[in-house]
């Protein structure tokens, strides 16, 4: 079982389009997917038509209770594609956290206590911060999935996400590593978005994916349908998009087997 963070401290990036519609490829591939929905917004449930009364248990229940994986997952409308959604109570765990001397391991010990080998992968959908919730992410990830968005400050703030990586790293998960940087949001029309997408490449190098996310209004229409764009109009442009980089994604899982 193969576990992905996508994360980025800053709001509005594209995390939690990258984790349904990444999850949803892989799922369409035939890989059992389970996505861990760790925002108290619960964006990621609410864009999958899970609904508050389909939220008996929740990543909540995993960070600050001691339920199991099996216990507090759900399935979608997707094949083959479950999830552990999120609910109100998680905006209080960043604290109730801090009662625990294993307070960084918490998720990674729930992910470790399923043996059951039900799900292939585990994409984390993190919230827009560095807190106590992204570092349980870090710590039970093997690798990282960053979508930085095509904008001028971009790079701004990414040293900070890379500095909290080394530091757990040097920590607690030596073996955490960068499976890629998509860019999202890319707009063909708007000069700057080339520039700094050239930019990040200069910067970051073969880290960042080959496929680049278009901005694209069907993606931000599918949530309100409580569907992934994969699914709501499999053949626009921001669905071909993150086919595309679901399969680069699939490229690059094999490297993280290997450490795992
Ligand atoms: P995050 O999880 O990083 O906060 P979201 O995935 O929720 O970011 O995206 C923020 C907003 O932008 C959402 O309303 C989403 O529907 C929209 N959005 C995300 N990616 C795109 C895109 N490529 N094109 C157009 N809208 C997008
Ligand atoms: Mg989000």
């Amino acid at each position: 079982m193969i576990c992905i963070a996508i994360a980025n401290q800053k709001g509005g990036v594209g995390k939690t389009t990258t984790a349904i519609n990444v999850g949803t490829a892989l799922a369409a591939t035939g890989k059992r997917v389970l996505l861990l929905d760790l925002d108290p917004q619960g964006n990621c449930s609410t864009g999958l038509g899970i609904s508050r009364a389909d939220r008996e248990h929740s990543s909540y229940d995993l960070l600050v209770g001691d339920h199991d994986l099996e216990e507090v997952a759900v399935p979608t409308q997707v094949p083959g594609l479950d999830i552990v959604p999120a609910t109100q109570d998680l905006s209080g765990a960043e604290i109730e956290l801090i009662e625990f001397e294993a307070r960084t391991h918490r998720l990674d010990a729930a992910l470790a206590r399923h043996k059951g080998g039900r799900w292939d992968v585990v994409l984390i959908d993190c919230p827009p911060s560095l807190g106590l919730l992204t570092i349980n992410a870090m710590v039970a990830a093997h690798a990282l999935l960053v979508p930085l968005q095509c904008e001028f400050f971009a790079l701004e703030g990414l040293s900070q996400l890379l500095t909290t990586v080394e530091r757990i790293r040097s920590r607690f998960n030596p073996g955490l590593s960068i499976l890629g940087v998509a860019l999202t949001m890319y707009d063909r029309r708007n000069r700057l978005t080339d520039q700094v997408s050239d930019d990040v490449r200069a910067v970051l190098g073969r880290v960042v994916f080959d496929t680049v996310i278009p901005r694209n209004v069907r993606l931000s229409e599918a949530p309100s349908h409580g569907l992934p764009a994969l699914i709501y109009d499999h053949k626009c442009a921001g669905s071909e998009a993150y086919i595309a980089l679901a399969r680069e994604v699939i490229e690059r899982l094999p490297k993280l087997k290997k450490a795992a």
